[in-house]
């Protein structure tokens, strides 16, 4: 599953590690060379403050008899004597003074110099040396059936967490790289939804209508939720909403049959609307916990397909819109969310297939479109077979 998106997500990872390895190599580098040359000035100065050094030391040393003669000296020293000396005394405190301050900024050069080459050594990414990566990325992204906006938001969610970053020395590039992917692709998703939480908390019944085109499974994906919610220990009751498709109630009545839950049904071509009311009325009636409305599958630009859909938003206020495609559709059930978001205002989406699916972008760009949080991935033909959708989880996955 997602194969693709995951071996891309790679790929940059690496390329970014190998650009921050050659920035680093050329930077210690740079430091050698400064080092070399500045080494023999180092040299020089340290051998002249020893001299000096060595020379006020020598000073210092007085024979014995010297130091004793000076002392009588002062002793009856006339006063101009004593002046000279005082003199004397400040200038040498001076120089004192001088050398010691001389061997002070010596010591913060030293500090200093091996600070620049720390600090060049952690210099990270600018945006010239992410420029070729990027945009290869994002060729990369398309192909994974990323959405050329959704793209677009990703590098540039990126650019602003690697460009100027600093990374400690030891630091992995890999992960500091992982981490910004990981913020990017997040922060794409919309607030994450608790879809069983949300049905035990509402008010009973709960009304469920699902939306998209034919072919998609979205009968499958009903029978799935209703299998999900019965696990749960909710009731369920159907409503075959979809009256323009031959085949559409036998479909359900199927699923129906086989997980044991009452479908509501009118004749071919009756009012939609009206079967979603008499399932509500029914659950009403018999105190189930949630209707789930399939609806006619027919073509996201049929305006007549999406009259209905919004009559049946007027009749019976459903508590949720979910919206349901086929991962492997890519920018086609991308496109398809976007109407149907547009036309009925979906409140959330399931895509199916994601077994099947080897891209891996469409659960990203479908969220991010819609900026509605997609609930589950559909994950297999049986009933079971269905996977509660966590951003988090999904973007640790692609990012294994
Ligand atoms: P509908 O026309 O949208 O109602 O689609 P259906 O529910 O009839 O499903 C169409 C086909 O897709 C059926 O063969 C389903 O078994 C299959 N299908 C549905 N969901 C999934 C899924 O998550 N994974 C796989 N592999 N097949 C699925």
């Amino acid at each position: 599953m997602f194969e693709r998106l995951k071996a891309k997500l790679k790929k940059f990872t690496e390329k970014v590690e190998s650009i921050v390895r050659k920035k680093e190599e050329q930077a210690r580098a740079e430091v050698v060379e400064e080092t070399a040359e500045e080494t023999p000035k180092i040299a020089e100065k340290a051998e002249k403050t020893q001299e000096t050094v060595r020379e006020e030391e020598k000073a210092v040393e007085l024979p014995a008899t010297a130091a004793v003669s000076a002392l009588e000296e002062r002793e009856a020293a006339p006063p101009a004597v004593e002046k000279k000396r005082k003199e004397e005394k400040v200038e040498e405190k001076k120089v004192e003074e001088a050398r010691k301050a001389e061997v002070g900024v010596k010591r913060k050069l030293g500090v200093k110099e091996k600070l620049k080459a720390v600090f060049k050594l952690e210099a990270f990414l600018d945006e010239r040396d992410l420029d070729a990566a990027l945009s290869d990325f994002e060729e990369d992204l398309l192909e994974s059936d990323v959405a050329l906006p959704v793209a677009e938001a990703i590098i540039s969610n990126v650019k602003e967490a690697l460009i100027g970053k600093r990374r400690k020395i030891g630091e992995n590039v890999s992960k500091i790289v992982l981490e910004a992917l990981k913020e990017a692709l997040l922060n794409v998703f919309p607030e994450g939804f608790d879809f069983e939480e949300f049905v035990r908390v509402r008010e009973k019944p709960v009304k469920i209508v699902f939306v998209g085109v034919n072919g998609t499974g979205k009968t499958t994906t009903i029978a799935k939720i209703a299998y999900f919610l019965k696990e749960r220990g909710f009731s369920v009751v159907l409503a075959s909403a979809d009256t323009y498709r031959t085949g559409a109630v036998e479909q359900l009545e199927k699923h129906a049959d086989a997980l044991n839950i009452k479908v509501i049904k009118h004749r071919y071509g009756a009012d939609p609307a009206a079967v979603v009311y008499d399932a509500v009325k029914y659950a009403e009636a018999h105190k189930k916990d949630v209707v789930l409305a399939d609806t006619a599958g027919r073509m996201h630009t049929n305006v007549n397909l999406m009259e209905q859909l919004r009559k049946i938003c007027r009749v019976t206020r459903p508590d949720l819109m979910i919206f349901v495609d086929e991962a492997i559709a890519g920018n086609d059930a991308v496109e398809r969310a976007r109407i149907f978001d547009e036309y009925v205002g979906i409140d959330a989406s399931i895509l199916t297939k994601a077994d099947m699916d080897v891209k891996g972008g469409s659960a990203i760009s479908i969220a991010y479109i819609t900026s509605k949080p997609i609930l589950f991935l559909g994950t297999g033909q049986k009933y079971g077979d269905l996977v509660k959708f966590d951003p988090k989880e999904f973007v640790e996955r692609i990012l294994a």
